[in-house]
């Protein structure tokens, strides 16, 4: 099994860091060969509309979309804005490979940059789990498939769609590697 980490822009460095440390054998994704190898593929934070730009400019929109119509991925902040059906703050093009509506850094100012405990979520173990925010977006909608494992302040922040999975915080930030852990199960 080898997991891919889109490494076009963004924290693709520590997505690695911590798939490593979770017992994952990681390849980083820049060309549509390199993504022709990996079993499964992490779409990390930092900023969609450059990463959207990039994929452009690579080839590797279509290729992305075919991957994930087999394949697990899991996108976080802008990886999930990128997997998305519906982005506002401003519409975005995206993969659309989830039911899922988001909103861009719809926290505003006052959740720049935030470290919280979530609980009540659906992982195993510690009843609190870490969570990292970076100008991140707000799910508005859980569409089909969706089903919410954490919320922060009453909005779904970690949602597992079967194949795919979205957070909107960083969980490569933290030392905590359930997260992780989660999607490399998927992997089979
Ligand atoms: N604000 C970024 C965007 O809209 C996402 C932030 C992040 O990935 N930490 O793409």
């Amino acid at each position: 099994m080898l997991i891919g980490v889109l490494a076009l822009q963004g924290d693709f460095e520590a997505h690695g860091a911590a798939l490593r440390r979770a017992g994952a054998e990681v390849l980083e994704v820049r060309t549509k060969a390199d993504l022709a190898r990996v079993d499964g593929l992490v779409i990390p934070g930092g900023e969609s509309t450059t990463m959207l730009k990039l994929m452009g400019y690579y080839d590797l929109f279509e290729p992305l979309r075919e991957f994930g119509a087999s394949k697990p991925i899991f996108g976080t902040c802008a990886g999930a804005i990128l997997l998305a059906s519906e982005v506002m703050n401003p519409a975005q093009a995206s993969l659309n490979l989830i039911d899922l509506a988001i909103e861009r850094n719809a926290y505003g100012r006052q959740l720049d940059s935030r470290v919280v405990k979530l609980s009540g979520h659906g992982l195993e173990g510690d009843p609190e789990l870490e969570a990292v925010f970076i100008r991140a977006p707000i799910i508005r909608r859980v569409g089909e498939g969706g089903k919410i494992l954490a919320t922060y302040q009453d909005d779904p922040v970690l949602v597992d769609y079967g194949r795919h999975m979205v957070a909107t915080f960083h969980p490569e930030l933290s030392n905590d590697l359930r997260i992780h852990s989660h999607f490399l199960a998927k992997l089979g």
